[in-house]
């Protein structure tokens, strides 16, 4: 079965053949109230608790369009660079599947509300202009579960259990042109895509965007042809994949297992696949519908969309500032190089830096407790950096103590185990742990005057000249005040009374 060819290793596949990737992405917008009734759209309500006659598809109930999903859409589609009609329809999209009760979803099918846009995406020092095929608005489906399998597929299971109260949430579903021409980089370059787009939508304030929740989910296109052919090949479609990583991974297996079958004189069969988290596998779905399988028509219970051009040019005069030119805004007044806000972007530290430099600490500060010592321990404990117990204002207050002497960055870290410990605040922390530097002339010469009398030779090391050899006694002087002593004073104070300069 050429679906379970061996695999040719990455850059094999590569090297004989150019991939062409292309997204569908599944946005739930954050609006209250469902596409087409009222019903409320919180996460995690009892099972079908969040439903009416409208959303249960029960007779004689009638749609009447979401306004306020309509406006998420056409910003999400001003953001995107693209084109908003000026009239366009809903479609009946014929299916029948117990997810969905009233046996069709309605969505858009050639009237889209927005179109032929772009996204540009940065991978390294590599630019991609990523084309938007359209943007349109639809309604969710409910939720099966299925009890008493293995696997949590319909197969082998005993029964099925439905939940409509995701049935009828506004979805907005961003569809890309093909990308082609990313070679070696197209799995990357997918999950950059995803990530920007994620990105965008959070700074719109138009969804939630958690991707663990089903808020954001992805269908990955991945087609092979082979090198320099400028041909197109058979595409398959990987089906909600629900995390960033999971792009780049179900694009790159796709890739190998693609060259594999096209290797040994086979043919790509046009389908939907499953994606696999465990081991980064893709295996086949169903065999891909196609649009005549559906029977779209115009929906005939909802009345056209038409935006005025005031109303678009309103939304559009009101965007937010987006987060590609907010990033180039900040490391411009930061100062950091490309590198580092390429990291504080893969940490998901750049809000933090960026309150915690609204906090008053400096940029390089800020940076530096948030990609060193904070990822550290958020690494160890397997958590996000931004869940960690320790709050942007709080690392301002611990770089401003360091920053006036009262720190030291050892001292500075003790105070941060208090934090996630959660002692209290800085202040507090330094107080009850007694953890300020001693910069205290007359303490110091203490220390010095003990760490002179128990090394008599180093001290006489030092009187001869060997000024280097004070090292020693400043480590001495250390440990006797656990770490606190200000090195730099302590280190004047030994030479003078050595008589060193
Ligand atoms: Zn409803």
């Amino acid at each position: 079965m050429t679906d379970q060819a061996a695999l040719v290793s990455y850059d094999e596949a590569i090297s004989r053949y150019d991939p062409v990737i292309g997204l569908e992405t599944h946005v739930e917008l954050g609006t209250v109230s469902k596409m087409f009734c009222g019903s409320p759209t919180e996460f995690g309500a009892d099972p079908n608790s969040s439903v009416c006659p409208v959303c249960l598809g029960l007779p004689g109930s009638l749609p009447v369009a979401n306004r306020t999903a309509i406006e998420y859409t056409i910003r999400i589609g001003l953001a995107l660079n693209c084109s908003i009609a000026t009239w366009c329809r809903f479609a009946r999209k014929n299916y029948f599947y117990p997810d969905m009760p009233k046996d069709f979803q309605i969505s858009q099918y050639d009237e889209p509300l927005c179109s032929d846009g772009w996204l540009d995406v940065t991978v390294g020092e590599t630019a991609v202009r990523v084309g938007i095929e359209r943007v349109h608005l639809e309604e969710d489906t409910g939720k099966s579960l299925h009890v008493g399998g293995a696997t949590g597929r319909i197969h082998g299971a005993d029964y099925s259990l439905v939940d409509y109260n995701r049935a009828g949430i506004p979805l907005v579903e961003v569809v890309t042109k093909p990308v082609p021409g990313t070679g070696a980089l197209a799995p990357v370059v997918a999950r950059a895509y995803v990530t920007e787009l994620r990105d965008l939508l959070r700074a719109l304030g138009v969804s939630d965007v958690r991707m663990e929740e089903g808020s954001l989910r992805c269908d990955v296109n991945t087609s092979l042809a082979p090198k320099d052919s400028g041909a197109w090949g058979i595409r398959t479609e990987t089906k909600n994949v629900n995390s960033l990583r999971s792009v780049e991974r179900a694009v790159r297996f796709e890739i190998e297992r693609q060259a594999a079958v096209l290797d040994s004189g086979g043919r790509v069969v046009q389908e939907t696949r499953h994606f696999h988290e465990e081991n980064g596998t893709t295996t086949p779905g169903r065999s891909k519908e196609e649009a005549q399988d559906y029977r779209y028509f115009p929906e005939p219970d909802l009345v056209p969309i038409a935006p005025s051009r005031e109303w678009v040019e309103e939304l559009r005069a009101s965007l937010p500032e987006l987060p590609a030119a907010r990033r180039s805004r900040l490391q411009r007044e930061w100062g950091l190089p490309d590198l580092d806000m390429a990291a504080l972007r893969n940490a998901g530290a750049l809000d933090l830096v960026a309150e915690t430099v609204a906090e008053g600490a400096q940029p390089g500060q800020a940076r530096n407790w948030w990609l060193g010592e904070l990822s550290r321990r958020a690494h160890e404990s397997g958590t996000e950096l931004a869940a960690l117990p320790v709050t942007p204002a709080q690392v301002a207050r611990v770089s401003a103590l360091v920053a006036a002497g009262t720190l030291n960055d050892k001292l500075a870290r003790q105070v941060l185990d208090g934090l996630l410990a959660g002692e209290g605040s800085p202040d507090e922390i330094v107080t009850a742990r007694g953890l300020a530097v001693v910069s205290d002339d007359s303490a110091l010469l203490a220390a010095i005057g003990e760490a002179i009398a128990a090394n008599p030779e180093v001290a006489e090391k030092v009187r001869s000249g060997k000024t280097a050899a004070a090292g020693a006694l400043l480590g001495a002087v250390m440990r006797a005040t656990g770490g606190r002593a200000d090195a730099s004073r302590a280190q004047e104070l030994i030479l003078q009374r050595l008589g060193g300069s």
